[in-house]
């Protein structure tokens, strides 16, 4: 549960100004939206290992499909997008 920083109040879900004393809610981020930050970094990690294993998988040979390899690329990559659409479409 988010408080406020000047009164220590507790703050809900949704506001945006403290109850008691009124201040803004800033940098107060919710459980939902830090979840989704670490989806993203997730996200970002397993991308570039693709990436870097699709390539990899073009010039030697790794086990792995490059056909494989390059669709887990681009699903990620589609993930990633609408990832980064979801938390900005908040702020
Ligand atoms: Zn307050």
């Amino acid at each position: 549960m988010p408080a406020c920083a000047r009164c220590g109040g507790r703050i809900c879900k949704g506001e945006t100004t403290c109850f008691n004393c009124q201040m803004p809610v800033v940098d107060v981020k919710s459980s939902r939206e830090l979840a989704l930050e670490r989806f993203r970094l997730v996200l970002n990690i397993l991308f570039y290992l693709f990436l870097g294993l699709t390539i990899a998988s073009l010039f030697i040979d790794i086990g792995a499909k490059t056909a494989m390899c390059g669709a887990a690329t681009f699903v990620l990559r589609l993930v990633r997008m609408s990832a980064t659409e979801m938390s900005e479409s908040k702020s």
